[in-house]
């Protein structure tokens, strides 16, 4: 079984981010990334620190948007603003929203030049039609760890647990650009792991610790663990039940330590390459 570590693909990600956002910097373009934040969940505090930290390392400059009382008009006002201002070249827009307001509907105000992290609308229909676009980072860092896992796509079955906007339908259409014939099973599937075990590509996003053990998994599969659960010791645990499936797959991530670093690591590609346009238009 290999393991397939993110930590070390992330950091080779961000020496090459780091080398393009210094010289955008030298150039007098500066990359720079704003996050909107309209919640005091612990969690999103957490990876909005662990963002920071991350463009402070790269040398992409940081801006945090609190939207104070958190409110659905307040977060679509600053969502414009941040469009319009020529001083910031990606957007990320912190999940839990305000009641009333799902993650679509804020980013539809994210100018698509500035989506770094694929909230508009707008970037998945492009995706799905094969124009360019910013895909959302955690789907774009599954397909970024499948090649260290040597996964052969053309022509493999694959399956995704869970069908949200931000990881499930991202990952199934770019794993279907691939050639890969596509299942997308969710939280109304009957007989999950009749499906899951025939699968080549294994992708779990389905925000359920240990949902996916020995019985879902295909012997020699590749099984990539999007799952970011917190466990009742404080640990953070996957989809995947490791220990499990370990035996039977040819290859999987780990959690920690496999799509998460990936994750950030794209995010400021994205933001560094949203900057190079930028210049170009
Ligand atoms: P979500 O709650 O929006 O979607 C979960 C999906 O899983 C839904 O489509 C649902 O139908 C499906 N599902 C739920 N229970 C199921 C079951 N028993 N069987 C089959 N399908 C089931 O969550 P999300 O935002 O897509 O995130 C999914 C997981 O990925 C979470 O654990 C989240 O924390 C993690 N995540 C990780 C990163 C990262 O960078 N590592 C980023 C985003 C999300």
């Amino acid at each position: 079984m290999r393991l397939v570590e993110g930590r070390s693909l992330a950091a080779e990600i961000r020496r090459t981010i780091g080398q393009e956002a210094g010289r955008l910097r030298a150039e007098g373009a500066p990359p720079a990334l704003a996050a909107l934040i309209a919640t005091d969940d612990p969690a999103t505090a957490w990876y909005h620190d662990a963002i920071a930290r991350a463009t402070a390392d790269v040398g992409i400059d940081f801006r945090t948007v609190r939207v104070e009382p958190a409110d659905a008009r307040g977060v679509i006002d600053r969502l414009d603003e941040l469009s319009a201002d020529s001083q910031i070249h990606g957007i990320i827009c912190l999940t839990p929203l305000p009641p009333g307001l799902t993650l679509a509907r804020a980013g539809e105000r994210i100018a698509p030049r500035k989506d770094v992290d694929g909230a508009n609308p707008t970037s998945l229909g492009r995706l799905a039609v094969g124009l360019p676009a910013f895909a959302p980072a955690t789907a774009q860092a599954v397909m970024e760890l499948l090649p260290a896992a040597r996964a052969r796509l053309v022509g493999a079955d694959a399956v995704v647990v869970g069908r949200s906007d931000v990881v499930g339908k991202p990952a199934a259409l770019m794993l279907l650009r691939e050639h890969a014939t596509v299942t997308i099973c969710h939280s109304r599937t009957e007989n999950l792991a009749s499906i899951t075990s025939r699968a080549d590509v294994l992708v779990a996003a389905a925000g359920r610790p240990g949902l996916i053990g020995a019985e879902h998994v295909k012997p020699g599969a590749v099984v990539i663990d999007v799952g970011t659960n917190a466990a009742e010791d404080g640990s953070i645990v996957g989809d995947v039940d490791f220990d499990a499936v370990a035996g039977i797959a040819g290859a999987i991530t780990p959690v920690p330590g496999g799509v998460g670093p990936v994750t950030t690591a794209v995010l400021l590609r994205n933001v560094v390459a949203a900057t190079a346009i930028a210049r170009r238009r």
